[in-house]
């Protein structure tokens, strides 16, 4: 087999690769007309491109099936990250090995000075990410003045990492005849700019939604109670099984300790985040790749252009931050054809958002609840019926194995012990606190009513003089005392039975705290806010100083289902008597100095199984 329009010498590589067909974006850069252009080529990740900018650079730099000796490099490519640049490295490797390639790999947190003795013994082709290589330029151990192509990846990424300046610099170092392919997954109007700078007659090349680097994702929007997110991400993680997953946060914090609590329920996971070293993230993917660990935890920009053939699950277990976010880190699967699934964990707060974000990206998800313990057991049952009614050949050694069980005990007792230990090999499934209906199947008002509100009545004691405060969460979120306990406990550092009572109204929710200690809770909330005065599930704690202004639910004798104490309504926390000075509240003036940020996973308490 060969493919038509390519240097035979990298045919052939990629026949020894397996490639059966080009993939559409390979297919453009090729074809006749696209020959020796510059290129401006939206393509999404996983399409490919890699593979087609080292096909579209061919004609600059094989001769007569060999690259070229070179003092000084002929290609360069730039990527955004240190990944990135070492997965091209290695994909460029293969693709002109047998074309006999020099390639030198510039990046940032690996020895430069072996970098630079590379650079020196000649070599035709440079990856590296901007900074690294702008020092090299800058010191004289990179020379472009003979390069024929520059090739920009994840020109995006690039520009919204702050490298404009980097890129500009190492350009215009090179010269005017080279060719320039521009290979971005969006084309906001910077790159555009870039292109117009750098680029003379560029041909378009737009293969999004003709590849497959989206069609082969399906997304999920998975509801949840924000104090759910964990047990959530645990039930997906044990519901699909994937041969590999990939977790993000929106913090180093969150990731070290999302990895830190799955490490310890005995999943096999690793971290990738800034505050790990070249080295640590090298051990991290290898032990991704020859599968000692199935669950990478990571920061958008840690993962960014990470290509690890066997991710068919990426789960968002913070919201990202933009439409484009949501591509990137959702592009680690569904690739190369593969099929993959990203999740979008959505806390009720969060739900008009996400819904936003998603129809701006014209992104069909499909909404449903987290998968529940019992969903995950029934999944794990399926499972383990086909891989034990699966023929097999048994050695004689595990046949007389067998004959001597059966000799002891029935075969239900023996295929119950095998149930067990095969069962006690896997973390076990949470049970979430709620898994309740969403959107449009939600029960009538009023059908939630005195089940779901939390009243006093069990706990009038104590709560003659208390404070209100008020959630911006209430029915129309899904607002339940059964996540909102948690939560309280959680932001404000108070038990249970230092809450009173809890009334949900359609957009918002009042509870009482004591009066004693309300200056504590309104200082904890406070500190375990971020900058917008929520916590990351978009929940925010503020003072009442009027009380609910609406009536508390009543049960169907007519009573209330709990008690406001008249007297106390009207005081803030620490009361009106506090006057001017008294303490800062939850998105007061002033207390924003004391704001940090919060973690979006404290551990959901564990319940009784
Ligand atoms: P990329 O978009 O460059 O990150 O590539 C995604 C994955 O697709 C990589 O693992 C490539 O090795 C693989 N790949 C690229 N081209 C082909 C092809 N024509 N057939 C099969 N796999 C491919």
């Amino acid at each position: 087999m060969t493919f038509e329009n390519l240097s035979p010498v990298l045919s052939d590589a990629l026949v020894a690769r397996g490639y059966e067909a080009l993939t559409p974006v390979q297919t453009h850069v090729t074809e006749s007309e696209a020959k020796g252009r510059d290129l401006l080529v939206s393509a999404q990740t996983g399409s490919g491109k890699t593979v087609a900018f080292g096909l579209a650079m061919a004609d600059e730099l094989v001769e007569d099936g060999r690259l070229p000796f070179a003092t000084s490099p002929l290609a360069l490519i730039i990527a955004p990250t240190r990944e990135l640049a070492m997965q091209v490295s290695r994909e460029l490797g293969w693709l002109y090995g047998k074309a006999g390639a020099r390639i030198a790999t510039c990046v940032g947190g690996m020895d430069a000075s072996k970098e630079r003795r590379a650079l020196g013994q000649g070599v035709q082709i440079v990856v590296g990410t901007p900074g690294r290589l702008r020092d090299h330029l800058e010191r004289g151990a990179l020379d472009l003045t003979v390069l024929r192509v520059a090739v920009l990846d994840e020109a995006d990424e690039m520009l919204d990492m702050g490298f404009r300046d980097d890129l500009e610099e190492i350009l215009d170092a090179t010269p005017e005849t080279r060719r320039t392919l521009l290979f971005s997954a969006t084309l906001p109007k910077p790159i555009v700019q870039l292109a117009k700078r750098y680029q003379r007659d560029a041909l378009r090349i737009s293969t999004v939604g003709e590849d497959r680097g989206h069609g082969d994702i399906a997304y999920q929007a998975v509801t949840v109670a924000p104090a759910d997110i964990e047990g959530a991400v645990i039930n997906l993680l044990r519901l699909h099984e994937a041969e590999t997953a990939m977790l993000f946060c929106a913090t180093r914090d969150n990731v070290r300790r999302l990895h830190a609590s799955l490490v310890e329920r005995g999943f096999a996971a690793v971290a990738l985040s800034g505050e790990h070293s070249q080295n640590e993230r090298n051990h991290a993917l290898q032990a991704l790749r020859d599968r000692r660990a199935r669950v990478c935890v990571a920061t958008d920009v840690a993962a960014r252009g990470i290509d690890l053939p066997t991710l068919s699950l990426v789960i968002h277990v913070e919201i990202p931050r933009d439409a484009e976010a949501l591509q990137h880190r959702s592009g680690r699967t569904g690739r190369a054809g593969k099929k993959g699934t990203a999740v979008i964990i959505v806390p009720y707060p969060r739900r008009r958002r996400v819904d936003g974000m998603l129809r701006g990206a014209r992104i069909e998800a499909e909404w449903m609840d987290a998968p529940t313990a019992a969903d995950v057991r029934a999944r794990d049952q399926e499972r383990l019926m086909e891989k034990l009614l699966t023929p097999q050949e048994h050695e004689p050694e595990d046949i007389e194995l067998a004959q001597r069980l059966m000799a002891e005990r029935s075969a239900e007792d023996i295929a119950a012990s095998l149930v067990r230990s095969h069962r006690a090999l896997m973390p076990p499934p949470e049970d979430l606190i709620d898994n309740g209906p969403r959107g449009r199947d939600r029960p009538e008002r009023g059908e939630r009513s005195e089940r779901l509100e939390r009243g006093s009545s069990d706990r009038r004691e104590g709560f003659e003089d208390s404070v209100w405060f008020r959630l911006n969460i209430g029915r129309h979120q899904n607002a339940d005392p059964r996540w909102i306990l948690p939560l309280l406990c959680r932001r404000g550092h108070v038990s249970k039975n230092e809450i009173g009572a809890i009334r949900i109204g359609p957009k918002d929710t009042m509870f009482n705290i004591p009066r004693a200690i309300a200056d504590r809770f309104a200082e904890a909330v406070v500190r375990t806010a971020n900058q917008d005065g929520e916590d990351d599930s978009g929940v925010s704690i503020t003072p009442a100083p009027d009380g609910p202004t609406y009536p508390p639910r009543r049960d169907k004798s007519g009573r209330s289902g709990e008690r406001v104490p008249r007297a106390t309504l009207g005081r803030g926390p620490g009361g009106d008597r506090a006057g001017p000075r008294g303490p800062r509240t939850p998105g007061g003036p002033g207390g924003n100095d004391r704001y940090k940020p919060k973690p979006y996973g404290q551990r959901s308490p564990r319940r009784p199984k």
